[in-house]
C-alpha cells in the first residue's frame, strides 16, 4: 500500500470509525470483526447435509424435498450471526452485507464453482415492491450483488419479482409458511432465465421454503437449475418446539 493510500485509510477511519459487522462496536483497521463476535460466531463444519447445507446433526430433509439441487451456507445462525443479520436487516450496514456477502462468495467457491458447477446468473430473493419502498432496500439483493462481483456472474436483479405482499414467514408455523409463498413469486420475462443455472441468495434459511418456492417459479420459467446460498442456516437446537420436545419440558 502506497503512503497516499495510507494517508486515505487512516482519514476514512478517522471520519468513518470502523465497525463490527456483526454487532456493530468499533475494531481496529486490523480486525474483520470484534473479539466477543469472534468467540461467539459458529461457522458451520462438515460433515454438511448435502441438500439443504445443515451441519449433518441438525438435518431433517430427504431427497426430493426441495425443487434446488443444493444450498450452502457458512455460518449457524446464533448469537453473533443473528445480531449481524438484523443489522443488515433493520439498521441498513452495507459493511454487514460485504461481510457476509463474501463469506457467501467463498462457500460457493468451494462447494459449487470448484466441483465443476458453472453459475450463469446470480439472483436475490426478492421483496415485494411496497415493503422495498418501506425498508429502502433488500438485503438479499444487496448480498446478491456482493456475491456476483466476488464470482464475477452476471446478477440480475429483476427477473423474479414477488407479486403479492405475503405475511412474515417467521410468525407462522410450518405448514402455514408453505401455504403463505405459494405463487408470491414470478419470472416477469422468462427468456432472461431460460437454461440457466441460477445462483439464489437469502440471508437466512430457516424452512428452506422460500428459497424452494422461489426454486420452483425460475424452473417453471425454464431455467435449468436453481443453486442456493444463504449467509447463515437455523439448527434444530435454534428451534424451541423441537428443544422442547427432545428436553421434555412440555413448552
Ligand atoms: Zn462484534
Ligand atoms: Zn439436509
Amino acid at each position: 500500500m502506497g503512503m497516499l493510500d495510507r494517508i486515505k485509510e487512516r482519514f476514512s477511519e478517522a471520519v468513518y470509525p470502523r465497525r463490527c459487522p456483526l454487532c456493530g462496536a468499533m475494531i481496529n483497521s486490523n480486525e474483520r470483526i470484534c473479539s466477543r463476535c469472534s468467540r461467539d460466531v459458529e461457522f458451520i463444519h462438515r460433515p454438511i447435509c448435502r441438500i439443504c447445507g445443515r451441519p449433518l446433526y441438525s438435518c431433517t430433509c430427504r431427497k426430493g424435498d426441495y425443487a434446488f439441487v443444493r444450498n450452502v451456507s457458512p455460518l449457524v445462525y446464533t448469537k453473533a450471526a443473528k445480531k449481524g443479520i438484523h443489522r443488515m436487516k433493520f439498521n441498513n450496514s452495507p459493511y454487514s452485507c460485504i461481510y457476509f456477502g463474501k463469506l457467501m462468495a467463498n462457500i460457493v467457491r468451494t462447494e459449487y464453482l470448484d466441483s465443476g458447477v458453472h453459475i450463469d446468473c446470480v439472483i436475490g430473493v426478492p421483496m415485494h415492491k411496497d415493503d422495498f419502498m418501506t425498508r429502502g432496500y433488500n438485503q438479499a439483493m444487496l448480498l446478491a450483488r456482493t456475491v456476483a462481483e466476488e464470482i464475477e456472474a452476471p446478477l440480475l436483479s429483476k427477473a423474479l419479482i414477488k407479486q403479492v405482499r405475503n405475511r412474515p414467514q417467521h410468525t407462522l408455523s410450518f405448514m402455514e409458511r408453505q401455504r403463505n409463498v405459494k405463487g408470491v413469486f414470478r419470472v416477469p420475462r422468462s427468456e432472461m432465465i431460460r437454461g440457466k443455472t441460477v445462483l439464489l441468495c437469502d440471508d437466512v434459511t430457516t424452512s428452506g421454503i422460500t428459497l424452494n418456492e422461489c426454486a420452483i417459479t425460475l424452473l417453471d420459467a425454464g431455467a435449468r437449475a436453481v443453486y442456493c446460498v444463504t449467509a447463515a442456516v437455523a439448527v434444530m437446537s435454534e428451534m424451541p418446539a423441537i428443544k422442547a420436545a427432545a428436553f421434555g419440558t412440555g413448552w
